[in-house]
């Protein structure tokens, strides 16, 4: 299945199978670069208790600035687990009371993945698995987890081609960001969450603000605005830190406070709904250690 590999719409077709690594840098073996309660999330995904997160390794992506870098880039290394091991390592967390599996940046390895969730629900998986993003997903990749995932968390990025060309590669990043959605919705309905506020279904579009882009963030909340209403929750996030950006000076600062705000009034013109992020967020603490431990 990973031998003319199309899952992304890079479509590199390489042969996972013997070697050949395309983009992502993943082979046909999973990687996991952590698997832990994770309380950093948006307050309906964390809740009291954590999210059961397991941050998978490569990406295909790649965006300059990447927040997780020491696990997403090609050649980075992690432990190497097969369907079994991490279907244990889903009911360990749920053992630990999570509120919910979160998958992040999984979709490179979307066979083992689908094949855990199955092994996991036999043998007595009940909380929501959640799939967790950077949105650059093709809508064939998506189908596949149909059924299997209950809450989905992409990130919409950019709306210039221009930018989403220079910071991750990926110049058709709107059109393909936004079909995705669209079946990430048709496919989750409305958010439900149940009595505890833990969101139990639903879509939740994260977008990350970058410094000086707030007229490109303007026009995300736009598309989600008039693609989506009231069909979705939007994290409007400020966390953003960044780390050796010598070669993207413009990206060498965190989001101010006057960018926040405005965004904030733009958000709420457009009736959105979701969540907003305190100035605190801008710290490396909200940043998970990868350690490559899966306990
Ligand atoms: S998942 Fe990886 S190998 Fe497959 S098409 Fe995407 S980048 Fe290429």
């Amino acid at each position: 299945m990973y031998n003319k590999c199309t899952l992304c719409p890079r479509e590199c077709k390489v042969n996972r199978t013997n070697g050949q690594i395309g983009f992502c840098g993943a082979s046909d073996k999973m990687e996991v670069g952590r698997a832990a309660l994770h309380h950093w999330e948006e307050p309906s995904i964390s809740g009291k208790n954590g999210s059961g997160t397991v941050f998978f390794a490569h990406c295909t992506l790649g965006c300059v600035y990447c927040q997780n870098i020491s696990i997403s880039r090609r050649h980075s290394k992690s432990i190497v687990v097969d369907e079994n091991r991490l279907a244990e390592i889903f009911l360990e967390l749920q053992q630990k009371n999570a509120h919910n599996i979160n998958l992040v940046t999984a979709t490179h390895y979307t066979f083992g993945v689908c094949k855990a969730i199955e092994l996991a629900k036999q043998n007595g998986l009940c909380i929501p698995v959640l799939l967790n993003c950077g949105g650059y997903e093709k809508t064939e990749t998506i189908k596949l987890f149909n059924k299997k995932i209950d809450i989905y968390l992409p990130d919409f990025k950019y709306y210039s081609s221009y930018y989403s060309e220079k910071y991750s590669n990926a110049v058709d990043y709107l059109e393909i960001c936004e079909k995705a959605i669209d079946e990430m919705v048709k496919q989750t309905g409305k958010p439900n969450f149940n009595k505890d506020d833990i969101l139990q279904k639903g879509t939740v579009i994260r977008h990350l603000m970058l410094p000086n882009m707030l007229s490109d963030t303007k026009q995300v909340l736009r598309r989600i605005a008039e693609n989506w209403g009231d069909n979705v929750l939007v994290s409007l996030m400020r966390q953003y830190t960044p780390f050796n950006m010598a070669n993207f000076p413009e990206l060498d600062r965190k989001i101010t406070d006057e960018e926040y705000n405005e965004a904030i009034e733009y958000f709420e013109m457009l009736g959105l709904s979701g969540y907003l992020q305190e100035s605190e967020a801008a710290t490396e603490s909200f940043i998970p250690a990868f350690n490559a431990h899966v306990r």
